[in-house]
């Protein structure tokens, strides 16, 4: 269970400056999440301007 970026990111870096675990970092494109440290918490998809980390339950 964890939270995962979609194609709809604008790479502002909001959401990693506010993740808990610090498990976003920037990628190719978009900001990408560490699976295995997100704890599900939703910060980011509440911080995210353009809702682009989702749950992948
Ligand atoms: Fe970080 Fe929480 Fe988003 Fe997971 S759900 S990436 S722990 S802010
Ligand atoms: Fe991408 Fe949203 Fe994170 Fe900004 S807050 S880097 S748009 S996922």
């Amino acid at each position: 269970m964890a939270y995962i970026i979609t194609d709809e990111c604008i790479s502002c870096g909001a959401c990693a400056s506010e993740c808990p675990v610090s498990c976003i970092t920037e990628g190719d494109g978009k900001y990408v999440i560490d699976a295995d440290a997100c704890i599900s918490c939703g910060t980011c998809a509440s911080t995210c301007p353009v809702g682009a980390p989702v749950s992948n339950d």
